[in-house]
């Protein structure tokens, strides 16, 4: 007999639509491309690197992402994306059958890894103003409460107050998830170092470009990072990963930061265009917008037709159906709102 674990069953793998499109706006991750810096480390690494075990625990990284973020090498955590940097906080900090507060609509994997960690996920509706509902995650009781900000799928970001509020007050951990918390105004990341119960996630997938390599991070006081550490295990990245790693965070920044410019150019312009065609767009402070759109998968389906690959969401909570497009070169938005144009006649 096979052992199996019995909170297993009933869970599906991740399977987004596996299309390939001329232009995929489909997963916020880099549509300008990989940074020239990143780019050059690739050619460069050598062979020989390849037939040995990176450094355990992976310090040069560590030190790269202290330059960039400001926080010292021992707040730091590394892992194969901040996917991984989730699973393991949320294996790291809960037993089984623990519960885990996450606002709703949000990232859609979370409750994928509080099933796989045998946990109980309690959805908490967004506000009408999309801002996730402070007294509603504090009223579930839950020792980790998961916000993101700016959120997947719908852009809005939480404000610093009620951050505070929710953090300052919470029984246990607050995770805040900063995946794309590059291109919003209002950095929340600095909490990791003022309060002891916050541990910030971010990534290198979305405004580095380098979702293909899977590094993600997480910042939080030395004894929050060392338990997260623990679950992780000491080679999380290849070691090409790491180089490219820290090649973007290093000489490949100002070609980032530009990047990260155009990407929030892109998106006003691409409001005011969702706009023009009736649309109401949810403001963003996100690589993405999110347009709630009655029929968005079919409308979806023929974009596809067009060449045109956007997330189709069906029913989301206080939101309904929409599209989540992907901020990128504006000739990409251009094909995208024709193809909208032409999917909606
Ligand atoms: N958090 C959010 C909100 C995301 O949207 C994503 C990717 N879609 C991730 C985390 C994970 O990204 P990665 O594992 O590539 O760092």
């Amino acid at each position: 007999m096979i052992p199996r674990r019995s909170s297993y069953e009933g869970i599906s793998l991740y399977s987004p639509p596996a299309v390939q499109c001329r232009v995929d706006l489909s997963d916020n991750t880099n549509l300008f491309g990989i940074p020239p810096a990143a780019e050059r480390a690739l050619r460069e690494f050598t062979a020989s690197t390849i037939t040995r075990y990176p450094v355990s625990y992976a310090p040069e990284l560590k030190k790269a992402l202290s330059s960039y973020t400001g926080f010292e090498p021992s707040w730091i955590t590394t892992g194969c994306g901040s996917d991984d940097l989730i699973d393991c906080a949320l294996r790291a900090f809960l037993e089984p059958g623990e519960r885990i507060a996450v606002p709703e609509p949000s990232f859609s994997m979370m409750s994928y890894f509080a099933k796989v960690n045998g946990l109980q996920f309690i959805p908490v509706p967004l506000r009408p103003d999309f801002e996730p509902d402070v007294d509603g995650l504090l009223a579930t009781g839950a020792r980790l409460i998961y916000v993101c900000s700016p959120n997947n799928p719908t852009g809005t970001g939480i404000s610093l107050a009620a951050l505070e509020r929710l953090v300052d007050a919470a029984p246990g951990l607050v995770l805040l998830d900063a995946a794309y918390i590059e291109f919003a105004d209002v950095s929340l990341v600095e909490l990791a170092r003022s309060r002891p119960n916050v541990i910030v996630t971010r990534t290198l997938s979305k405004a580095f470009g380098l979702a293909g390599m899977r590094v993600g991070y997480a910042l939080g006081r030395p004894e929050l990072v060392n338990e997260i550490e623990k679950a992780r295990g000491p080679y999380k990245h290849t070691g090409l990963a790491e180089r490219m790693a820290i090649a973007a965070l290093t000489e490949g920044l100002s070609w980032v930061k530009a990047r990260i410019e155009d990407a929030k150019e892109s998106r006003t312009r691409l409001v005011a265009e969702l706009k023009a065609q009736g649309l109401a767009p949810l403001p963003s402070e996100a690589n993405f917008v999110l347009v709630p759109l009655p029929g968005a998968l079919q409308v979806a389906a023929r974009m596809r037709e067009l060449d045109v690959n956007v997330r189709a969401f069906q029913g989301l909570t206080g939101v309904g159906d929409a599209l989540r497009l992907g901020c990128g070169p504006w000739p990409m938005m251009e094909a995208a709102l024709q193809a909208l144009r032409e999917a909606r006649r």
